[in-house]
């Protein structure tokens, strides 16, 4: 029955104004929230099982039987990885004949496939736009995007978002941000919607030869450091949000609200669950989708490290919980000489020296006999002292890090920084379009594969 009721809600109640459904969203109790996204799993572990030829051999194999399922406790260890989606044909996922496709833009040579029916892209798009109400965009807001829509989502996704808001939209598209900078300014767009890596480039740019009036900026595809945002926001004297997504789930997982602190999880359409959280509550982000028909995703891992954030926000979407930053990939947990070590460390680090730029890496390398350590960063401005900036990063490391300060003091690896022309980082990825949107922060350079990332 309760699968029933955003229906009958959409039918009787909410159709399609947005302004309705953001009254809606403030009053909507938590049980019932949880109460449908129960009968939705369900109904999506028994189409998977039925239909998906992947799930069906799956389950089979791991003793699950789909009409016993009613949570996702009841599955154990099992889950879905992108692993599964790069080995096995995408065809073998679906459960009815797809109508629109996506590819995943990722770490690795191979991209992901993800396949949707019309609706699926419209409904996922449609329902966004409460989170983008919830930031002030109202019809008459003027926006441009400068998404990149090769083979991506994220532009599709946000055009029926401002469909459903119907506002002015023009998409500018993945251009240089001078040029963008130029052939805009005239427009006065109120309202830019940006990949944060780009947002850098566009800033510097306005910085230089001025701003218009914007109300806010929307970033999405990866994370910004809140030094980042700081300037971003004095330069454009806006607010600056962040979406989180992945192509997996459409793009539109998450979004900020006015308080900056995490993202509102869209739970009409998926099903979180935080995997081996440790003693802070940190694990590992696991997502099953709810209302989808033709490629449904039971358990899956995103891969990205964040926790559930309880304390709440007062904005109209604070009957959907949030989850923190993503703090690291789970992937990306290297054990070295100075421990086991992940991308949050540094990013907590890294994200204290406002001169840095958003790009980093870490590479753990070992020519000789001890493991090197060697943090690449790029400096946002070329004139700054990196002698007195790495003397300072050192200090502050020994502060923030005793206990890695301990293991370098007793030579059991050594910390390199090295300084990068600014876009290095990135520009090492530019030959391979499937990395053209996440920089991968830690790299294990000690074996003889891992040397050729
Ligand atoms: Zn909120």
């Amino acid at each position: 029955m309760f699968d029933q009721v955003p229906t009958l809600l959409e039918r009787l109640f909410l159709g399609q104004s947005i302004p309705r459904r953001a009254a809606f969203a403030r009053r909507v109790p938590r049980w019932l929230i949880e109460r449908i996204q129960a009968a939705e799993f369900q109904k999506t572990v028994r189409l998977a099982g039925a239909r998906s030829e992947f799930y069906r051999e799956r389950f089979a194999q791991a003793g699950i039987d789909p009409r016993r399922i009613a949570t996702p406790g009841d599955m154990g260890e099992f889950f879905t990885t992108s692993q599964d989606l790069r080995v096995r044909d995408t065809s073998s996922f679906l459960c009815a004949p797809p109508q629109a496709g996506f590819e995943t833009t990722g770490t690795t040579a191979k991209n992901k496939r993800i396949y949707f029916s019309n609706e699926e892209v419209h409904d996922i798009g449609f329902e966004g736009a409460v989170g983008l109400w919830n930031l002030g965009l109202r019809p008459s807001d003027r926006v441009v995007d400068a998404f990149d829509y090769a083979f991506w989502n994220a532009g599709i996704t946000l055009m029926h978002s401002l469909n459903a808001v119907g506002c002015f939209h023009m998409i500018a598209s993945k251009l240089e941000p001078a040029e963008f900078y130029r052939r805009v300014k005239d427009y006065q767009f109120n309202v830019l919607v940006v990949d944060t890596a780009w947002l850098v480039g566009l800033t510097e740019i306005a910085e230089r030869e001025g701003v218009w009036p914007v109300k806010f900026i929307l970033s999405g595809s990866e994370n910004m450091s809140e030094a980042t945002r700081a300037w971003v926001e004095s330069v454009w004297k806006a607010k600056v949000y962040q979406a989180y997504g992945q192509t997996e789930s459409l793009g539109a997982s998450g979004i900020e609200c006015p308080a900056q602190k995490g993202y509102h999880l869209n739970e009409l359409n998926f099903l979180f669950e935080i995997i081996h959280p440790n003693a802070d509550g940190f694990g590992e982000l696991v997502f099953t989708t709810l209302t989808r028909t033709i490629m449904p995703l039971v358990r899956y891992r995103s891969n990205d490290i964040t926790r559930f954030l309880d304390e709440p926000c007062g904005c109209i979407l604070q009957s959907l919980r949030r989850i923190d930053k993503i703090q690291g990939r789970g992937d990306e947990i290297v054990s070295c000489g100075m421990g086991m070590i992940s991308p949050w460390i540094f990013e907590a680090w890294l994200g204290e020296f406002p001169a840095l730029a958003d790009d980093w890496q870490v590479a753990v390398s070992q020519p000789g006999v001890r493991d090197i350590v060697e943090v690449r960063y790029e400096l946002r401005d070329e004139a700054t002292d990196s002698a007195a900036l790495e003397a300072a990063m050192m200090q502050r490391f020994a502060a923030l890090y005793p206990y890695y300060e301990k293991n370098r003091a007793m030579g059991m690896y050594e910390l390199r920084l090295r300084g990068l022309a600014r876009g290095a980082l990135r520009a090492s990825l530019s030959d391979s379009p499937g990395t053209r949107h996440k920089l991968r922060r830690m790299l294990d350079q000690r074996t003889a594969t891992a040397a050729l990332v």
